[in-house]
């Protein structure tokens, strides 16, 4: 038996091709026909006017703030709830992350608190130039108020969709309503390029910009001309073949994805106090990963006990994020908390759920979990 993975690659039939393509032709560079067909695919997906394929999320992330002018000593709100990729490049800045708790309901950034912090930072007369709000496991935050509170106080979103996309909010892709949205392509996610992202727009000029300082910031004359600071960031066209091939299933991975939290979900539904997060009013969820809550009452620390369990059977599972108002490399930014994401962290559990996952797999895990309950198979 191999091991069951949380969220592994799930390569179709023409990833390879694409690949071969870029071999054959010998566009074995950061640029070539994959590059742009895969841009092309992501623009029409997420509904928006522009994109710029990178080497990773976190590039995408870096060089959204750089864009948006974010400058040292400045503060950036994010969302607290998160993997601490969406913050480490506002410290690649020299500017300050300022950490904003979740909501209940859909686990993202508490349009309310969010609204508190920026007050109080620009009170302490902090310039806060961005806000980074993240549609977490694929379930969108709560978007109209983001934005309205985004509008009221003029400072630019940076969406980090980088576990959202397929999931929509009132009909709107996920990366597509802030300034800038962001995407991962890493090999966990809900489809691979091996490793890379990417930046979206509606700002056509942003991304033209984006798309220089990808590339050196060379300016366009013969020679070798830098106005302006630069960095490498670009996706191979290696890579984008890969990236090619996926975005032709990605429908697919999606429904696998929501079948398989289906699948959990109705398994367990008679398991008191195993609870699964609801898709939010007006939204989609692409179910990047199924997540469950385990209720106190069944004991402190249950999650770990279940992820031990299935551990020992070669059953990948993982606690929900770190809040980052809490990692140690955090310690001394600001954050303002209300228990919401320390308590979901205490009790959640992400299962098996890549597309890839077997039937056989997938009741493998059920087999396991029931166990530690003692319910009947
Ligand atoms: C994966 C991820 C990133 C970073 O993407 P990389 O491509 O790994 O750099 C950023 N934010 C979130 C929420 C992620 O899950």
């Amino acid at each position: 038996m191999s091991r069951i993975w949380l969220s592994s690659p799930h390569i179709g039939e023409k990833e390879r091709v694409y690949v071969e393509d870029a071999f054959k032709t010998n566009w074995v560079a950061p640029l070539g026909p994959n590059v742009t067909a895969f841009e092309k695919q992501l623009t029409a997906y997420l509904n928006v006017k522009s994109c710029l394929s990178l080497s990773s999320g976190s590039a995408a992330i870096h060089l959204a703030l750089q864009l948006l002018g974010v400058k040292s000593d400045d503060v950036v709100l994010c969302q607290s709830f998160t993997f601490a990729a969406s913050a480490f490049p506002v410290l690649y800045c020299g500017a300050r992350p300022v950490f904003v708790d979740s909501e209940r309901t859909t686990w993202n950034i508490d349009p309310q608190l969010l609204r508190e912090a920026i007050i109080e930072q620009q009170r302490k007369n902090k310039k806060v130039s961005a806000i980074i709000v993240v549609h977490l496991y694929g379930i969108p935050a709560k978007m109209n108020e983001v934005l309205s509170i985004a509008k009221e106080f003029n400072i630019p979103i940076i969406e980090d969709a980088a576990e959202a996309l397929g999931s929509t909010y009132h009909q709107k892709p996920c990366g597509s309503m802030g300034d800038v949205g962001i995407l991962s392509f890493n090999g966990n996610k809900i489809i691979t390029t091996s490793g890379g992202g990417a930046l979206v727009s509606n700002n056509e000029a942003l991304i033209e910009r984006a798309r220089k300082i990808s590339a050196q910031a060379r300016e366009p004359v013969a020679y070798y001309l830098h106005n302006e600071v630069g960095f490498n960031y670009r996706l191979s066209n290696i890579c984008a073949g890969i990236g090619r091939g996926q975005m032709e299933v990605l429908n697919e991975r999606i429904a696998r994805r929501r079948e398989i939290f289906e699948f959990y979900k109705k398994e367990f539904q008679d398991i008191d106090g195993v609870t699964f997060s609801e898709e939010p009013a007006n939204t989609f969820c692409n179910r990047w990963l199924t997540t469950i809550l385990i209720d106190e009452r069944l004991g402190k620390n249950k999650n770990e006990e279940i992820r031990l369990h299935l551990e020992s059977k070669d059953i990948e599972s993982r606690q929900l994020w770190k809040p980052l108002h809490d990692q140690p490399v955090f310690k001394d930014c600001d954050a303002y908390e209300n228990g919401v994401s320390a308590d979901l962290f205490q009790r959640g559990l992400c299962l098996p759920s890549g597309s890839n996952l077997t039937e056989e797999d997938l009741k493998t895990v059920v087999y396991e979990f029931k166990k530690i309950f003692g319910r009947p198979i």
